[in-house]
């Protein structure tokens, strides 16, 4: 029978992440993924020759000394990945349909405030006051510096307050609210929901500069790929975790997977969502609060998305990889609703990608849903859904097409779909219980599952333990493995990491 000191489940950007981690610091790890290929929601696919990105599309973090550069150097793949920024001027575009206002918001948080005292004069004080009051929790946390992680870091008064709340007392412009509070798209969850101080974490290096990566998610997972190699960290495809036997004081001591095989390890690390490590767990050793707790989290946001080609025939070499988010009121917490039947949000991305040797616009437009949208067809499984579905999927198509056209008429007589997923796609190929783009609803007050599970050597990590996105799951894979490595070890290991 194998050995191991980690098993880590799920081999998204978390679990890739946590696997290294732990390799790089002479771990003995078995990373154990359910689908045919590792990679979770940083995998792409083709379909008719075009490369689509299944999740991960964007970030940011990524500048000299972000704290995803500075991650991404301590686990040695920084010099693979390649970054794409977005354009400085316009890296992030916000056009509210209901007033027919475009705001082109820049990289940077000193050219931020600049541009938005430009478009809202009279609001210098609530704009200072905002990126002063984002800085200052980011500074706090974990969201800035390597060095400084803890699992349990200082609690502060802005994780007590909703972004909403600070907002409302910032200003009474309606539109400045709508555009601070439309980042909340890139989460999931609605403004009155999130707390300041997640939100300032999550929007912070977004502030700083946006990047898209060549070759996209799977340019990580090559770079974690050629790394894996090096080290002894075996991958095993198709497996999941059926059982957890010889059970003693709360330490399980043999993990059996779905082929029978029986594995030791020292510890069993789970980066998949909550709920369906709660389905995995034996339920003797779980309490009723611990069942109820994780029961009760709510769903982030999902997508339907579209996703197509711009074939002009035309040169493309100045050519930037661009964002626009239509939003249809300023209302996002309405827009952020599940039961809103409105026109919803649409995030329409511009990418070059090279297409059967030729260089090619790809657009990928995201409309915001809800697991609630696709409730009826909830028991249907992939290629065999019934019509009800597909007309509503046709529907959905042709509406984003029409924005899409709308929004860039050149785009009238050449842009092509080639595909479309739905909430039901994502929950089936990324194995998430309900299609949401970001876990769990990570809402102000909740304790979200991190860290310890109740059996003594499981633990979790993953986009709903901490903070949402690829750069809040290697972070949480950062956290842990502090925890796991030992805290003396570990700042001794991330020291020689960054100074090399
Ligand atoms: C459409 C969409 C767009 C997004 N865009 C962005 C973006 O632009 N920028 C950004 O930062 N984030 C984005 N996200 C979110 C981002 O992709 C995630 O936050 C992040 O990739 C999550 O990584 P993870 O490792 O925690 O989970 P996942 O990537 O979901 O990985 C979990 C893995 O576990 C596997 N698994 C599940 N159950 C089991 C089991 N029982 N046993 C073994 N394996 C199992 C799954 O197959 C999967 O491979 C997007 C997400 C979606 C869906």
């Amino acid at each position: 029978m194998e050995k191991y000191n980690d098993i880590v489940v799920g081999s998204g950007i978390s679990g890739l992440t946590m696997a290294l981690l732990l390799g790089l610091n002479g771990h003995k790890v078995l990373l154990i993924e359910k689908n045919p290929r590792i990679g979770g929601s940083l995998t792409r696919f083709f379909k008719q020759g075009v490369p689509f990105d299944k999740g991960f599309h964007f970030t940011g973090g990524l500048y000299k000394n972000g704290v995803l550069y500075d991650m991404l150097t301590v686990l040695g793949i920084h010099k693979y990945i390649q970054p794409i920024y977005l354009s400085h001027e316009k890296a992030n575009c916000f056009m509210f349909e209901s007033e027919q206002k475009l705001f082109e918001i820049p990289s940077g948080i000193n050219n931020l405030r600049k541009k938005l005292k430009g478009y809202f004069p009279d609001e210098g004080l609530a704009i200072d006051r905002y990126f002063d009051m984002v800085q200052k929790v980011c500074a706090q946390t974990v969201s800035i510096d390597l060095r400084e992680i803890s699992q349990s870091p200082d609690v502060l008064d802005e994780d007590f307050i909703s972004l909403d709340d600070v907002l409302n007392k910032l200003t009474d412009n309606r539109l400045l609210k709508g555009l601070l509070s439309a980042y909340s798209m890139l989460y999931g969850v609605k403004p009155s929901e999130i707390s300041f101080a997640n939100h300032s974490s999550a929007c912070f290096n977004l502030y700083e500069s946006i990047a898209r990566i060549k070759g996209g998610g799977e340019g990580f997972i090559k770079a974690f790929r050629k790394n894996f190699s090096e080290l002894d960290i075996q991958i095993t495809c198709n497996s999941y975790l059926t059982d957890f036997i010889e059970i003693h004081d709360k330490h399980v001591g043999r993990f059996v997977l779905n082929t029978g095989e029986e594995i030791a390890s020292d510890r069993c690390i789970f980066t998949i969502h909550p709920k369906k490590i709660l389905k995995i767990l034996p339920q003797k050793y779980l309490s009723k609060a611990f069942v109820n707790r994780i029961s009760a989290f709510e769903s982030s946001a999902g997508f339907f998305s579209v996703g197509g080609i711009w074939d002009t025939g035309d040169s493309v070499d100045n050519f930037k990889p661009t964002m626009v988010s239509l939003c249809p009121s300023t209302n996002i917490n309405r827009l952020l609703d599940p039961g809103y039947t409105g026109t919803p949000p649409l995030i329409i991305m511009k990418n070059l990608e090279t297409v059967k040797g030729k260089s090619c616009q790809i657009i990928n437009a995201f409309e915001l849903s809800f697991p609630e949208h696709v409730s009826a067809w909830k028991d249907s499984k992939p290629g065999k859904r019934p019509s009800g579905y597909l007309a509503y999927k046709q529907q959905r198509i042709s509406n984003i097409t029409k924005r899409i056209i709308q929004f860039y008429p050149e785009y009238k007589n050449s842009f092509k779909v080639v595909n479309a997923a739905s909430v039901l796609t994502y929950r089936d190929y990324l194995h998430s219980p309900d299609g949401s783009a970001y876990g769990i609803k990570q809402k102000i007050g909740q304790y979200n599952l991190f860290g310890k599970l109740p059996l003594r050597n499981l633990y979790v990590a993953g986009q709903s333990s901490l903070m949402p996105g690829l750069l809040g799951s290697m972070l949480s894979s950062f956290i842990l493995g502090r925890s796991i490595i030992g805290k003396d070890k570990y700042n001794q290991f991330i020291g020689q990491r960054l100074c090399n």
